[in-house]
């Protein structure tokens, strides 16, 4: 399990079921198991602090490289 955060304030943004070991570059809905703070304006995920993470594109997040971190385990 994966928790993203934003790479600004490190906020907790939402903790993703990471299956294999590529690089986070979309977040399944499905595999998203516990959201924290975020807001959502149009079609984009902000942290609390302004800094856009993601773009909502249906069934998943396209994360915007360098916008976020991560830290735990990949699956
Ligand atoms: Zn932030």
């Amino acid at each position: 399990m994966l928790t993203i955060k934003c790479a600004g304030c490190k906020r907790k943004i939402w903790k993703y079921l990471k299956i294999g070991k590529g690089q986070v570059l979309r977040c399944h809905k499905s595999k998203i198991t516990k959201e924290y703070d975020f807001e959502r304006r149009e079609e984009r995920i902000y942290c609390r602090c302004g800094r856009a993470i993601c773009e909502d594109k249906g069934k998943y997040f396209r994360m915007i490289p360098k916008a976020f971190m991560h830290t735990g385990e990949k699956n």
